[in-house]
C-alpha cells in the first residue's frame, strides 16, 4: 500500500513514522515533510490541495491521512472524494467546528453539551458593553482560525476591553477577529481529549498531558506546544465515560442528525473540567479536527495495532469492531525550540517571539536508538547540513517504565544536541 501524509511538523513526522512502521505499507510520501520526514519517507512538494490531489492520483496512493488543520478547512477532504480517493479528515463542512469558535459554541450549546457562559459578536462597542456588563473575568476569543493564539485571557475589564480593540478593531489576527467569542473565564483541570471516528462509533484514544508556556513552571508566552507525555495522570475511566456521554457522543450524533455531518477522522476536544468525581463537568473549550502536536508524538508510538487497520474501519464505517491495543510504557516529548539569539540588529527573544534561522543543527545522530527524534521545522542546506528553519526544531521522544525514568532519559539525550540558542524547557514530566 502506498500513504501520502500531508503535513511539515512533528506532529506529522510522527504520523509518517506510524505509517512506516506498518507491514502493510510499502511507501510512505510526505507533501511536504521536511529534513526529519526526508529520513524515513519521500517528501513532495505539493503546496495546494489540487497538487496534492493531482499527485496523489497520479501516483495511484491508496490512503491518505491529513496531520493539520488548514487543508481540512479548505476542504481537502472533500476533493479527494469527488475524485475517488480515500482520505482519512473530516469533510469541510465539519472542519467549521475548529475554523470558527463562535458558530461551534452556539451548536454546542444547542446540543446541551456544557460549554462556559458566552456571547458572540461582530460590534466591537457591543462587545465592550458586554465585558463591562458581566462582572466576571472574561476569555475573548477570535472567531476564527489564529494559529493557536487566538485566546486572550483577561484579568480584568480592561484587560477585556484591550482584547477586543486589538482582535476586532486592530485585527491582529485579520479576518478571524471580524466577530469574537467572549466567555467566562473558568478555573479547573485542563484536558485535552482525542478519539478515533468513523461518524457513528468513537474510540477514545490514550491521552497525553501537554505544557503550552514557553518556560518552566507554566510562565511565559503561550506556543503551540513545548512538550507532552502519556499517560495522563488524573484521566481515570470514569473522567473518560464523562467525557464520551456528555460531550464527544452527542457531538458526533448531533451533527450527524441535524445537519448531516458525518465526521470521520480524528477529533480533538480541548477541555475544562470543573468539580471532582461525581460532580465533575468537562466544559468545551475548544475543538480541534485532528491531532496535536506534540500529543501525537507521545500517544502514537504507543498505538500497537497497526495505523492502516484503524483508518480502514474508519474508511469502512466499522470502527465498533475494533479495539484498538496501547502500549503501557511512558512516552515523554521534550520539544527543542530556536532560543535567545544575537543577530545584527540585536537580540532575538526566541520562540514564540521572533527568532534566527538557517543555523546549523549537531548531535542528532548521536541520540540513542531507544529514543526517537521528530523533526518540525528543519531543512538540509546546499552542503547536506542540517539546518533550523522555524521556532519548534524538533523533539526527542523517551520511553520509560515511568514518568521519572522517561524524563531523565529524554533530558539526557537532549544534551547531545546543539544548535546557538537551543532552549527547551527543562520541567516536562516532573511531578
Ligand atoms: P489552541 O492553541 O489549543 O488552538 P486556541 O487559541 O484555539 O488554542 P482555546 O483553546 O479556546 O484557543 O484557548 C486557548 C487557551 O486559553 C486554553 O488552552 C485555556 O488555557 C485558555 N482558555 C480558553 N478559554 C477559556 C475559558 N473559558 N476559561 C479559562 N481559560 C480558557
Amino acid at each position: 500500500m502506498r500513504v501520502l501524509v500531508i503535513g511539515s511538523g512533528g506532529r506529522d513526522h510522527a504520523i509518517a513514522w506510524k505509517f512506516a512502521q506498518s507491514p502493510r505499507v510499502k511507501q510512505v510520501f510526505v507533501a511536504h515533510g521536511n529534513a526529519g520526514i526526508a529520513g524515513i519517507a519521500t517528501c513532495v512538494n505539493a503546496k495546494t490541495i489540487e497538487e496534492m490531489a493531482d499527485f496523489a492520483e497520479k501516483e495511484r496512493i491508496d490512503l491518505t491521512f491529513v496531520g493539520p488543520e488548514k487543508p481540512l478547512s479548505e476542504g481537502i477532504v472533500d476533493l479527494f472524494e469527488s475524485r475517488g480517493m480515500k482520505i482519512i479528515g473530516p469533510c469541510r463542512k465539519a472542519s467549521r467546528l475548529e475554523s470558527s469558535k463562535c458558530d461551534t459554541k452556539v451548536l454546542l450549546e444547542q446540543l446541551g453539551i456544557p460549554v462556559p457562559e458566552f456571547a458572540v459578536f461582530a460590534d466591537a462597542n457591543e462587545a465592550r458593553g458586554h465585558v463591562r456588563k458581566t462582572g466576571y473575568p472574561v476569555v475573548v476569543k477570535a472567531d476564527g482560525l489564529a494559529a493557536g493564539k487566538g485566546a486572550l485571557v483577561c484579568d480584568t475589564v480592561e484587560d477585556a476591553e484591550e482584547a477586543i480593540r486589538l482582535i476586532m478593531e486592530e485585527r491582529i489576527f485579520g479576518d478571524a477577529g471580524a466577530r469574537v467569542d467572549i466567555e467566562r473565564r473558568l478555573y479547573g483541570r485542563e484536558l485535552s481529549f482525542f478519539c478515533f471516528t468513523d461518524g457513528y462509533t468513537l474510540l477514545p484514544m490514550v491521552a497525553a498531558q501537554d505544557y503550552k508556556r514557553a518556560r518552566d513552571n507554566d510562565e511565559g508566552k503561550n506556543t503551540g506546544g513545548m512538550g507532552a507525555y502519556s499517560p495522563h495522570p488524573w484521566l481515570d475511566e470514569h473522567l473518560v465515560e464523562t467525557i464520551m456521554s456528555r460531550v464527544a457522543e452527542p457531538l458526533i450524533k448531533g451533527i450527524r442528525e441535524r445537519h448531516g455531518i458525518v465526521y470521520r477522522g480524528i477529533l480533538y476536544l480541548g477541555l475544562m473540567l470543573t468539580g471532582e468525581g461525581k460532580n465533575v463537568t468537562p466544559h468545551v473549550l475548544e475543538i480541534n479536527i485532528r491531532l496535536g502536536d506534540p500529543e501525537a508524538q507521545v500517544i502514537l508510538p504507543r498505538l500497537e495495532t497497526d495505523l492502516v487497520d484503524v483508518c480502514e474501519a474508519i474508511l469502512e464505517g466499522r470502527l465498533d469492531r475494533i479495539k484498538p491495543v496501547w502500549d503501557d510504557h511512558y512516552r515523554l516529548c521534550l520539544i527543542a525550540t530556536s532560543g535567545r539569539t544575537k543577530g545584527k540588529k540585536g537580540w532575538y527573544k526566541g520562540y514564540p517571539d521572533r527568532y534566527k534561522i538557517g543555523l546549523p543543527i549537531h548531535g542528532v545522530e548521536d541520540v540513542a536508538p531507544g529514543c526517537l527524534v521528530f523533526h518540525s521545522g528543519t531543512e538540509r542546506d546546499g552542503s547536506g547540513q542540517l539546518i533550523t528553519t522555524g521556532g519548534r526544531v524538533l523533539c526527542i521522544i523517551s520511553k520509560g517504565k515511568t514518568l521519572s525514568e522517561a524524563r531523565e532519559i529524554a533530558l539526557n539525550e537532549m544534551r547531545k544536541v546543539s544548535f546557538e540558542g537551543l532552549y527547551y524547557r527543562s520541567d516536562i514530566g516532573r511531578e
